[in-house]
């Protein structure tokens, strides 16, 4: 039987969260969203001792909220070096840790011949593969007529969220990691962690709370100019004409995705889609698509950035997505099975990354990439501060 407040996740493995204060670490992980389970994972291949620290009795955050979609040849720059470790990452654990992901590519629709352009332009850079209109309705669900054309990128995966977490969890609990969970971190400093269970000592503290860093640690979040991005998001139950076997983006994820955001073909799509439709750019709309594998599909999604995420959904907002996902594919308004809102760090730099005092580090992905990005980013921070190369 579990201890008292003890909980279980991740297949049945138990993770402490009971009267164990204390304890001595090589390394302490705030937060057990994918950052701070990417950093976990990271140093206990290192051979390093780990305990996980979070706030929550199971993993709720924004790690569980998304799309599942990992966009790796849709970045550029740092984050394509993140996204480029991830997916080695995503793959190794999805395949030992045994939770569905699947190389899926990312389908993109092209519905003007601006948004054909910017593909066109992004794909020779390489990764990219370009559909005709023809190509696209064999490969995508999508209404007849709808699609002057459109792309696949080639590298990227497609995981449920919901599953994935807590699997990666139990395989590090089962691998030695301690997670305490109903814990709160109240303070970080060199070898130490102050919690609501009492303080743990580490040699290396990482704290990765996601958009709670502006609560944890204000300081850093208001240098960094860290605002919060609330998202609405659903799950509908909708009678597509064929199954969506990849992420679907659209011309609004286009004008988002760096590597397709910085061509200067972009601010054509960008002035069209505005233009076209005020009501969606006025909701930041980042019209795109997952299936699940029980055939229900993700909707989404909406951005409101501010101080704090407002607690009341826009059914107006709502009310798009559904308008805008019957339009693409043709269908009936599909019969929405959940509805959630989602939020995560938001600042003008893509990464937040410092050491705050000799062994403390925080980490924080700073865009709507974090599921793309934080396994690589976390293993790249790890490796810096531990200075121990992983086994292969
Ligand atoms: C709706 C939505 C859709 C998205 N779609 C995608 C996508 O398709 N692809 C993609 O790459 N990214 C996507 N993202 C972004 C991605 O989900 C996030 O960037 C990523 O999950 C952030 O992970 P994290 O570990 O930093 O934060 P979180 O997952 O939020 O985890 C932080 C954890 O820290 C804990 N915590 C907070 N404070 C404390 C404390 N004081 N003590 C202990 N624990 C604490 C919290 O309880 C939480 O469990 C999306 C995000 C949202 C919201």
């Amino acid at each position: 039987m579990a201890a008292e407040g003890a909980a279980m996740i991740g297949g049945g493995a138990q993770f402490s969260s009971g009267s164990a204060p204390g304890g001595c670490f090589d390394v302490a992980v705030v937060g057990s969203g994918i950052v701070g389970l990417g950093a976990a994972y990271a140093a206990v291949r290192r051979g390093l001792s780990v305990v996980v620290i979070e706030r929550g009795a199971r993993i709720t955050g924004a790690t569980i909220r998304n799309f599942g979609h990992l966009c790796i040849g849709a970045q550029t720059g740092e984050a394509r070096g993140y996204a480029d470790a991830a997916r080695e990452l995503w793959l190794r654990l999805a395949r030992d840790a045994g939770f569905w992901l699947r190389e899926s590519g990312t389908l993109i629709a092209a519905r003007h011949d601006d948004e054909f352009r910017l593909i066109e332009a992004a794909a020779a850079g390489g990764g990219i593969r370009l559909l005709d209109a023809q190509e696209l309705a064999d490969a995508a669900p999508v209404a007849p007529g709808v699609a002057v054309g459109g792309g696949v990128i080639e590298t990227d995966l497609q995981t449920d969220p919901r599953v994935a977490a807590d699997r990666i969890a139990g395989f590090l609990a089962a691998r030695g990691v301690e997670f305490r969970m109903r814990t709160s971190a109240t303070g970080v400093s060199s070898g130490r962690v102050d919690t609501t269970r009492g303080s743990v000592s580490a040699g290396t503290v990482v704290v990765a709370v996601g958009h709670d860093i502006d609560q944890l640690l204000p300081h850093v979040a208001d240098d960094a100019e860290v605002e919060r991005c609330a998202l609405d998001m659903m799950r509908v139950q909708a009678a597509l004409p064929k199954p969506l076997g990849a992420p679907l983006l659209t011309g609004w994820s286009l004008v988002r995705y760096g590597r397709f955001a910085r061509l200067p073909e972009a601010v054509f799509v960008r002035e069209h889609l505005h233009r076209q439709r005020p009501d969606l750019a006025a909701i930041d709309l980042n019209q795109m698509y997952t299936q699940l594998p029980d055939g229900s599909l993700l909707l989404g999604d909406t951005h409101v950035r501010d101080s704090v995420a407002s607690p009341f959904q826009s059914e107006d907002a709502q009310q798009a997505i559904l308008d805008e996902a019957s339009a693409l594919f043709g269908i009936a308004a599909p019969r929405v099975i959940e509805r959630w809102q989602g939020v995560y760090a938001s600042a003008p730099r893509d990464f937040l990354r410092c050491e705050l005092d000799p062994g403390v580090y925080a980490l924080a992905v700073t865009t709507g990439i974090g599921m793309t990005c934080g396994l690589g980013f976390a293993e790249h921070v790890v490796a810096a501060a531990t200075d121990i190369s992983a086994p292969a």
